[in-house]
């Protein structure tokens, strides 16, 4: 009897460990493809522009080419108007309901340096010696302390004459062969899975034409994030403060009667009453927001100045004070001047932190140990996709690390098994939220 009894937990405990060892083979045969497709989407130009309406030919080529490639794999795949990729998988558990897992990346990628024509340098056995690009940028120790872990590892770098677009390819390429995988092993339990991948990410605008009807998980992962660990789990919200002072037109010379005013001076009075240099981005660290005043335009036409400022904030209540402090220094001035102030607040990203279920961590985090990687948790000072999604939409994610290192600059590189662990993270995920029970 007792024997019996102890039968089922014997398989149960060889079967699992079956199924973790078939899940390790399966992540292996699948790294090389991943190099590959990473060097084939950075030669892919998908910069964006903060002046396009929507979006940039390279952006539309480069959506293109990933739908084709996306579609083949055979689950249904919706190429939205607005040129989003979304691929809605069902779950494949026949017993039970689990809930809805979502993943995302961004395909476009910066602005702020030329990023087309890459010509990556793949580098396999690194050998420690610093790395020289065309155009003296240098890539080593000193800059790049971590570049210390890729000896004997393989990096990929441009040339030096652009940046390389690790960010977000490298997020692409694991999502996308996340997918690969998922349709080749049709056996590996999953529950149902919702991927998207973005244009606009760079602009600030990922999440602008997203349809929920396509995109909605109950647990959101971003991959668009830094070296071996990295999860973002809170950043910074961000709003938009524009203030806009109405001018007076008349002649100047006889101002003191017709009623005459020039708008440059309630905006410099606001800046420098409502913006004591302590506010400015170079006093903030760690948990500590900002208010930066960042530009000033005037408006000939309708005689008006406006100050577009920068807010940024962890803990809301410092975002309130902040706030009142403009709205209270206009609203005075505005008596004491006689002339129409307003205040226009934009909400750009929202922390995630607001926005994720409890257990969203937890499952990351199993998902990482059982890739072999320790999770490093961080506050961004900045905002990703799942920022925009939190504040358009209301529901945020984490954003998991990719591999790249150096965004946003020539010397950009890429960890190869940075980038294969994230996929191994992404795979055991899927294994993870398979696990759990739906609750609706
Ligand atoms: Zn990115």
């Amino acid at each position: 009897m007792k024997k019996l009894l102890a039968w089922p937990l014997v398989a149960a405990l060889f079967l699992s460990g079956a199924t973790a060892f078939a899940q390790g083979m399966i992540a292996d045969k699948y790294r090389a493809e991943m190099l590959p497709r990473f060097v084939s989407y950075v030669q892919i130009d998908s910069m964006s522009d903060n002046r396009a309406e929507w979006m940039t030919p390279g952006q539309e080529k480069m959506a293109q080419f990933l739908y084709d490639e996306i579609k083949a794999f055979g689950f249904p795949t919706y190429f939205s108007k607005d040129k989003y990729i979304y691929v809605n998988i069902p779950s494949n558990l026949k017993t039970r309901k689990a809930p809805k897992l979502g993943l995302s990346a961004h395909y476009d990628t910066t602005p702020d340096i030329i990023g087309n024509g890459v010509k990556p340098q793949v580098i396999k056995n690194y050998d420690g010696n610093p790395i020289v690009l065309k155009n003296n940028h240098v890539i080593n120790f000193k800059s790049d302390p971590y570049l210390k872990n890729m000896i004997g590892k393989t990096i990929v770098t441009s040339d030096g004459t652009t940046n390389l677009g690790a960010d977000d390819k490298a997020g692409l390429t694991i999502i996308v062969t996340l997918l690969q995988t998922l349709a080749e092993n049709p056996k590996m339990p999953h529950g149902p899975i919702d991927i998207v991948l973005t244009p606009n990410e760079d602009v600030g605008r990922s999440a602008e034409r997203l349809e929920l009807e396509y995109y909605h998980p109950d647990y959101a992962y971003d991959f668009d994030g830094g070296v071996n660990g990295e999860v973002v789990i809170a950043n910074f919200s961000a709003d938009r403060v524009v203030v806009t002072a109405q001018g007076v037109n008349g002649h100047q010379s006889y101002a003191a009667d017709n009623g005459y005013l020039n708008s440059v001076k309630p905006i410099a009075d606001l800046i420098a009453v409502a913006v004591p240099t302590k506010f400015l981005p170079n006093h903030s660290r760690g948990d500590q927001g900002y208010l930066e005043p960042h530009h000033i335009e005037y408006d000939p036409v309708k005689n008006t100045h406006m100050v577009d400022c920068r807010l940024r904030y962890f803990d809301p209540e410092e975002g309130k004070r902040y706030l009142q402090g403009i709205q209270h220094t206009a609203d005075s001035l505005q008596q004491v001047l006689g002339t129409k102030i307003t205040v226009e607040i934009t909400k750009q990203y929202e922390n995630v932190a607001y926005g994720v279920k409890p257990e969203a961590l937890g499952l990351l985090t199993a998902a990482m140990k059982e890739a072999g990687v320790t999770p490093k948790t961080q506050k961004e000072r900045a905002g990703t996709t799942s920022a925009m999604i939190m504040a358009k939409h209301g529901f945020g994610g984490y954003t998991v690390f990719t591999g790249q290192n150096n965004p946003h600059a020539f010397t950009e590189w890429l960890s190869e098994e940075d980038m294969f662990k994230a996929y191994k993270v992404a795979l055991n995920l899927v294994k993870q939220v398979a696990q759990m029970n739906a609750t609706k």
